[in-house]
């Protein structure tokens, strides 16, 4: 098998491939292979083959699909690096993925050379390094294109480290292929569409983008960062058809001066939970809203709602994809009905065959029914998934099991609240006790009473918050996910 732009440039040469909304560039699907080919030159020229290691640290931008494709046509493993992370973390990620080449951009050069030890780097657009600066000069025709098959790595993917150090997710040429073909079943994705990518690409929802659209022909509209007013511009100028966003892009683009543009069909929304009143604000506003649920380590989603489903049902997120099981056991790990809620279980023809050189963390990962995703959730008799909150964050207080995400919503519903966080921490009475982490719409009118009297009726009474810490943001994670473990730290140093 060809690389995946190879095959669709054979298929479909003249087709828009990819519009930079930043220069205003587009490629059809030949151009971008040339440029791929020159790229891939390049690195060959820089040492890289068959197999290796291949990091990249950027932000989402041209350059940074051509690379996609370009470590993809020599039959190496792209490696792509959090731009947000700080240089020792970035080290140790660069260390832990035995990169033999790190390619930067003029934003993040000095990261990766802060990082980068023995190992070469190479800027993209950098003019104080001319000896790397031609990743787009290089003579043509001078790489042969690599076969590949579907157990081939194509990419290690590091997951966000919400519950720990990220991990590097290994997914095969198999696992894309396959997560593309499951999600077009939800999505419907066509040659016509054109699909924004204001994510970042090296998490799964943005990388998954330009791989999903060169097998399905479809055009890739390129963004650099999400801003609820450019991005709601970019979607309109562009007439795009689709955008995949984590839920606080989509509650930023509903409150955007500019409505969302009629051409939408699909915005795949998914990365943490779709709060139920973001899904009725998206009805009201027609927005095609898919809320879904993914993981690094099932090459994205693992089920995907559809927006009327959606609508209807405003906390499921679906059935499971084509060919994706999900499976709920209890703590023993045996299955468990429809109805109760316990650990989901994912197998599947997207589940990743395991994080790179981590035997331990393979055999804690894989159980008899796939890979334990570490989330908590039931599904109803209909097959559709709940998703409740992941198993590290359970509280149990008392003896009683305390759902961190229902408190917050509770919490989070009262008007003077913008944000919170709901974590359990050690208690010598209950064992664990409920805190909240509050960030106030206005810190001066925001009152404990009320918040006790807005919860008293609402959640039992094991479940009030017992700690209340009023914080001006909450503690997040290079990610953008709140950091629990910092969350839990701030809680027990307010109390002490
Ligand atoms: P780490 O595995 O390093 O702790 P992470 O799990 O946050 O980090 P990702 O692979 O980026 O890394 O995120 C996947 C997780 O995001 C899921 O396991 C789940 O906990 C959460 N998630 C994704 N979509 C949803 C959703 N729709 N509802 C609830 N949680 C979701
Ligand atoms: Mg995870």
């Amino acid at each position: 098998m060809r690389d995946l732009l190879a095959t669709r440039a054979r298929a479909s040469p003249g087709d828009a491939a990819l519009v930079d909304d930043a220069s205003g560039r587009e490629w059809t699907y030949a151009a971008l292979d040339a440029a791929v080919d020159r790229t891939a030159g390049r690195l060959a020229a820089l040492g890289v083959t068959r197999g290796d290691h291949v990091g990249v640290l950027m932000e989402t931008r041209p350059a940074f699909v051509r690379l996609v494709f370009a470590v993809q046509r020599l039959g190496a493993t792209l490696v792509p690096l959090n731009a947000r992370l700080s240089p020792s973390e970035l080290e140790t990620q660069r260390e832990r993925a035995d990169l033999v080449l790190l390619v930067c951009e003029d934003d993040t050069a000095s990261d990766a050379r802060a990082a980068s030890g023995p190992v070469p780097v190479a800027a993209v657009d950098d003019p104080d390094a001319p000896d790397i600066r031609a990743l787009d000069e290089c003579v043509p025709d001078t790489v042969a294109p690599a076969e590949w098959g579907l157990e081939d790595t194509l990419a290690l993917l590091y997951t966000s480290g919400t519950t720990g150090d990220p991990k590097p997710v290994t997914l095969t040429f198999g696992n894309v292929v396959a997560a593309a073909g499951a999600s077009a079943f939800v999505l419907g994705v066509l040659p016509d569409d054109r699909w924004l990518c204001c994510l970042s690409m090296y998490h799964m929802g943005g990388l998954s983008i330009p791989l999903r659209c060169a097998l399905y022909g479809t055009t890739c509209v390129l963004q650099r960062g999400f801003d609820a007013e450019e991005t709601a511009r970019a979607l309109d100028e562009h007439d795009c058809t689709g955008v995949s966003v984590v839920p606080t892009m989509l509650d930023r683009l509903l409150r955007a001066d500019r409505t969302l543009p009629d051409s939408l069909r699909f915005v795949l929304c998914g990365g943490a939970p779709t709060p139920t009143d973001l899904v009725a604000a998206s009805e009201d506003a027609g927005v095609p809203i898919h809320p879904s649920y993914g993981m690094t380590e099932t090459t994205s989603q693992i089920a995907t709602a559809r927006p009327a489903e959606s609508y209807a049902n405003p906390e499921t997120v679906g059935r499971p994809l084509f060919g994706t099981t999900v499976t709920v056991v209890d703590d023993a790990g045996d299955p468990i009905p429809a109805g109760e809620t316990g650990e989901l279980c994912v197998a599947g023809p997207t589940v990743t065959p395991g994080y790179y050189d981590a035997p331990a963390a393979n055999e804690a990962a894989f159980g008899p029914h796939g890979l334990r995703t570490g989330d908590v959730g039931y599904r109803d008799d209909a097959g559709r998934i709940y998703v409740l909150n992941r198993r590290s964050d359970r509280i149990i207080t008392g003896g009683e099991n305390v759902d961190p995400g229902r408190v917050a919503e509770v919490v989070r519903s009262h008007p003077g609240v913008r944000d919170v966080a709901v974590v359990g921490v050690d208690d010598p009475e209950w064992g664990e006790r409920v805190a909240a982490l509050v960030v106030p719409e206005d810190r001066a009118t925001l009152e404990r009473d009320a918040l006790e009297a807005h919860w008293a009726d609402r959640l039992a009474g094991f479940a009030h918050p017992r700690t209340v810490v009023f914080v001006d943001a909450l503690p997040r994670t290079a990610s953008g996910t709140v950091d629990r473990a910092a969350a839990r730290e701030r809680v027990v140093a307010a109390a002490d």
